[in-house]
């Protein structure tokens, strides 16, 4: 049983050779944690390859490895031990500096707690990736307002984050991540302070840009149906990779969104047993 399970990561696109598709290669990715006399195995050993275009949920127990996974894989990171290719080119043979422009044009980022800048409007946080690009203002502001009219928000140009719900405010760090228009959208957990309405609201945008775009996303989620928006799940513990397998009858959130709607004022499960 356990062998069955740690072995499972072998998918078809797992692989050392680079090879265009692939736009993420792990070999055999550790990442320990120094406390004091204390080694913390946050990764022990990750390899797999994701594909452009796919959109992967990653879940997992807390503790088992996936914000550590996200923070390598988006180069906020390194590996202690084994090789990362991001889009062929191998990422630890890249300087602090090189790593930090990767960041800003390649990966898109989202985050559980939104992370705008305060007393700041939307139409400034999302231009913000472009003045660290060098991008001149003109262009700055007439990509970021596409950017807003594409998450719907194109009348909250003005707005504060503090003026804002929850879910517009992640509309706004969705539409931050993608102004510099990267290959990759990394999301961890970007549903964890939403309601369920306003979940599926931002799974039916990522799925949009998946579709739309070929954009490759990954999302980190403990909420099954969350995982179900994806076209393949990941399941991470104590470090390995448990599972890996692809999503059957992979759910639309745009359907699921017309479904609510007759009932929107009916049944409320926003306190569905969220277990952590
Ligand atoms: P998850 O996102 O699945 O909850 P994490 O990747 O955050 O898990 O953590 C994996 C393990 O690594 C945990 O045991 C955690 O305590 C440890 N860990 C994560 N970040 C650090 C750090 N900066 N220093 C020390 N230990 C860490
Ligand atoms: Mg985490």
């Amino acid at each position: 049983m356990i062998n069955r399970l740690e072995t499972a990561w072998e998918t078809p696109s797992a692989g050392e050779v680079p090879s265009p598709d692939l736009v993420i290669q792990l070999d055999r990715i550790h990442k320990t944690y120094h406390l004091g006399d204390i080694e913390v195995h946050a990764l022990r050993g990750i390899s797999l390859g994701i594909r452009r275009g796919e959109f992967v949920a990653i879940m997992g127990p807390s503790g088992s490895g996936k914000s550590t996974m996200m923070n390598v894989i988006g180069c906020l990171d390194r590996p202690t031990k084994g090789h990362y290719l991001l889009e062929g080119a191998d990422v630890s043979k890249v300087d602090k500096a090189g790593l930090a422009d990767i960041r800003n044009k390649r990966i898109g980022f989202v985050f559980q707690s939104f992370n705008l800048v305060p007393r700041t409007s939307a139409l400034e946080n999302v231009e913000l990736p472009m003045v660290y690009a060098g991008v001149p203002a003109a262009e700055r502001s007439r990509r970021a307002r596409a950017a807003l009219a594409e998450v719907g928000l194109a009348d909250r140009e003005r707005s504060m984050p503090n003026q804002l719900s929850g879910g517009q405010q992640q509309r706004v760090a969705i539409a931050r991540a993608l102004v510099n228009n990267p290959s990759l959208i990394l999301a961890d957990e970007p549903t964890g302070a939403l309601d369920t309405r306003t979940s599926i609201e931002v799974m039916e945008i990522f799925q949009r840009l998946n579709r739309d775009r070929n954009l490759t996303v990954i999302v980190v989620t403990h909420e099954q149906d969350i995982a179900q928006y994806a076209n393949r799940i990941i399941q991470f513990r104590d470090g390995r990779l448990r599972r890996d397998f692809l999503v059957e009858n992979r759910k639309s959130a745009s359907d699921v969104l017309t479904q609510l709607l007759p009932e929107a004022d009916g049944e409320d499960n926003d306190d569905f047993g969220d277990s952590k």
